[in-house]
């Protein structure tokens, strides 16, 4: 592996995950890392006792690294990481360098930035690489990667290395922006089963039944998923569920609004009729503004829609 790793954005995700290699990387490897918030920066410098140093602007990083990983909110800011004239990644030499964005975000996007990589730098890769598996997942080093690339791309055993450290399963996706296709479907269908999953519930509950009894005929029968066994929206029912702790901590509703925008917008660019997409995109939006729900876990659209305490 490179002695030499650069990271930008050291938040909710990026924060743990760089730890996890600061943890598992050899002694003798240098972080080179940059985030807008001075904070973040100070708090990874302060883990890393001398191997960790803080750069002024992503092309710094960039100057300074064999193998660039990112991890910021959304396709404006990875824009801004990459293209922008001077002290974007870009306006580094990038020979023969890795770069690996594994922030969530549209797929057009993420190929600019890709063309204008293999333009202005042609011995250098570009790879989109989102992940699931939430903050806990990061920290844990139990996250899902979405590399786009095919399993037979030329660096697939230098990148099953590095983000092995970070996660369990990584999959190759077939080629450039796949790995985020795979991500916004994900997203989308996570997305509509934490509503199908809430609306059932109020069915339920509304005529009279436990809603233990019913979570427990779901991980029995056809309508088992993750979201009812580990993230059931309903409080008090999944005990390590954010739901079960004022919906704190988790993945925002925001993020889920703007994933599952991107998803619609993904089906509509490649022809594909969506029967929920726009009614689920609404729910989002709505849950997102809602004073009781913003800022939470995703699963609160669960009380968006009326859901009430077990
Ligand atoms: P976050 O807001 O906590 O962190 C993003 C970091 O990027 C911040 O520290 C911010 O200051 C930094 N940043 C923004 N613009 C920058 C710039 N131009 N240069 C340098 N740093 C910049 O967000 P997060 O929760 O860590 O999410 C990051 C990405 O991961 C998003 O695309 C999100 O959809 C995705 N994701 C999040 C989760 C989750 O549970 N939070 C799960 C899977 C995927």
């Amino acid at each position: 592996l490179p002695k030499n790793v650069g990271w930008i954005g050291l938040g909710i995700m990026g924060l743990p995950m760089a730890r996890n290699l600061l943890k598992k990387m050899d002694d003798d490897t240098q972080f080179y890392v940059f985030d807008v918030i001075q904070e973040s920066v100070d708090k990874f410098v302060q883990d890393g006792q001398g191997r960790v140093s803080a750069c002024s602007s992503s092309k710094d990083v960039a100057d300074k690294s064999d193998i660039i990983i990112s991890m910021v909110p959304e396709g404006s800011h990875v824009r801004s990481v990459y293209l922008t004239e001077n002290t974007g990644v870009l306006a580094s030499n990038l020979d023969t360098k890795i770069l690996i964005d594994c922030s969530t975000i549209d797929t057009g996007t993420s190929l600019a930035v890709r063309d204008a990589v293999a333009t202005q730098h042609p011995s250098a890769k570009f790879y989109d690489s989102p992940v699931s598996g939430g903050a806990i997942g990061a920290e844990k080093a139990t996250l899902t990667f979405m590399l786009g690339c095919a399993a037979s791309d030329a660096n697939m055993p230098l990148l099953h290395q590095l983000l092995s450290l970070m996660g369990g399963n990584i999959f190759p996706c077939g080629g450039p922006s796949l790995g985020l296709t795979a991500k916004l479907c994900n997203n989308y269908c996570s997305g509509l089963i934490a509503i199908a999953v809430s609306e059932a519930m109020n069915i339920g509950m509304a005529s009279g039944m436990d809603p233990r009894v019913l979570a427990n005929v779901f991980h029995t029968s056809t309508a088992q998923s993750s979201i009812c066994d580990d993230w059931c929206p309903v409080p008090g029912l999944s005990p390590d569920a954010p739901a079960s702790k004022g919906y704190k901590g988790g993945f925002r509703v925001q993020l889920m609004k703007k994933d599952f925008g991107l998803a619609v917008d993904t089906a509509e660019r490649v022809g594909v009729g969506l029967a929920l997409g726009k009614e689920g995109l609404r729910v989002y939006e709505e849950t997102s503004v809602d004073p009781e729900c913003k800022d939470l876990d995703s699963r609160v659209v669960y009380r968006h829609l009326g859901g009430r305490e077990a």
